[in-house]
């Protein structure tokens, strides 16, 4: 269609064809009748012709086939323009990415069809989720801080009365009860430290983690003869600015949930690089791995699968790479081990 604006040919057609947006045309079947080129950008398909003679479903999830369909045949029925929703295609490289789709009623030779229009969301999901996530790591902090307070004064006068008693008397039990008072607050006091790593005094100071982790591994030398390590730093002299102890025991945390994780023989490695103003750090193992929907559970105080474990080590990882405004991706497959992906903001 031309307009003419200014005495200007305005081509509609140039215009939908260079838009940001993925506009497709079609049919109450799915089948495509038009689509322009930021739809093979969108989809990473290379040719026109991966798409022609090609129904939209393939290249939506088998869970959104239905409600798509029903959406086609209401806006093509009912001329209506529907509201925006959200919802999930696939890639030809197989990656699943997230769109925010707009359908409107598109009229052709008194013919009703459905004009798609979407726009890739899936940038904008992980930053939702990144903030999301640590909002909840935030409230759950406070709620953790404000309940080790509530819980601790009163422990603390137990114990103090304890101890009065044992002056005067003598029983095995109060011993017992002694330790196991000192016990509790020696986890509240771990939980204190691991949700609000900012009531640490420590002061900011310029760190070279890619030297320290060298000196970290030493720790483990006894735990690692079964176990090949490879630490590979790239950037060693590249520095980050954080709290020394506290970088320090996350990375220790890591690579003793590494460790932990291999169960006989396996593999550890370290690898430290920088890339584009981040510094990072990816500590993998070949262990038992993490089941998928244990994956969400990490970083929650107390979540452990393990018999003497505390469940604290990975939120301490967690709320320490926060507060220094770095980030913490986790991929893990059973039976074949996990990578903790660490990035920190480079000095
Ligand atoms: P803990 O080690 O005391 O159990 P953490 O907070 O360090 O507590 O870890 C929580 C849980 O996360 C572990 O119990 C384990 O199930 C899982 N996990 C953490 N790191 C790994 C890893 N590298 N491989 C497999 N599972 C892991
Ligand atoms: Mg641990």
């Amino acid at each position: 269609m031309k307009l003419k604006i200014q005495s200007i040919d305005i081509d509609f057609h140039q215009i939908v064809e260079n838009s940001l947006n993925a506009i497709w045309i079609l049919g109450t079947e799915g089948e495509i009748l038009y689509f322009n080129k930021a739809c093979m950008k969108l989809l990473k398909l290379t040719s026109p012709e991966d798409i022609l003679s090609k129904k939209l479903y393939t290249f939506l999830p088998p869970d959104i086939h239905a409600p798509c369909k029903e959406r086609l045949i209401k806006v093509i029925e009912t001329q209506a323009i529907l509201e925006s929703i959200e919802a999930k295609m696939i890639r030809s490289d197989g990656e699943v990415i997230d769109v925010e789709v707009r359908t409107v009623p598109y009229h052709l030779k008194g013919k009703v069809y459905a004009q798609v229009i979407m726009q890739d969301i899936t940038q904008r999901k992980i930053a939702e989720k990144l903030l999301n996530d640590r909002e909840k790591l935030a409230s759950l902090g406070q709620t953790a801080a404000s309940i080790v307070h509530e819980v601790k004064n009163p422990l603390t006068s137990v114990k103090g009365f304890l101890q009065l008693l044992k002056e005067s008397q003598s029983h095995s039990y109060l011993d017992t009860m002694e330790s196991e008072l000192e016990k509790a607050l020696e986890t509240l006091q771990n939980l204190l430290l691991v949700s609000k790593p900012n009531l640490h005094d420590e002061p900011f100071v310029s760190i070279a983690l890619g030297k320290e982790l060298e000196s970290l591994l030493f720790l483990f030398q006894e735990k690692l003869c079964n176990m090949k390590v490879e630490l590979n730093v790239r950037d060693a002299e590249r520095t980050v600015v954080g709290k020394r102890s506290l970088l320090l025991k996350a990375f220790f945390n890591l690579i003793k949930n590494a460790i932990e994780a291999i169960p006989d023989k396996g593999m550890i490695e370290i690898e430290h690089y920088y890339e584009n103003g981040w510094v990072h750090i990816k500590v993998r193992d070949t262990g038992v791995g993490i089941a998928e929907d244990k994956v969400k559970l990490l970083g929650t105080p107390f979540f452990t699968t393990k018999s003497d474990g505390t469940g604290l080590g990975v939120t301490q990882v967690f709320t320490t790479i926060n507060e220094h405004g770095g980030g913490v991706s986790v991929q893990s497959v059973v039976g074949e081990g996990t990578i903790f992906h660490i990035r920190l903001p480079a000095e």
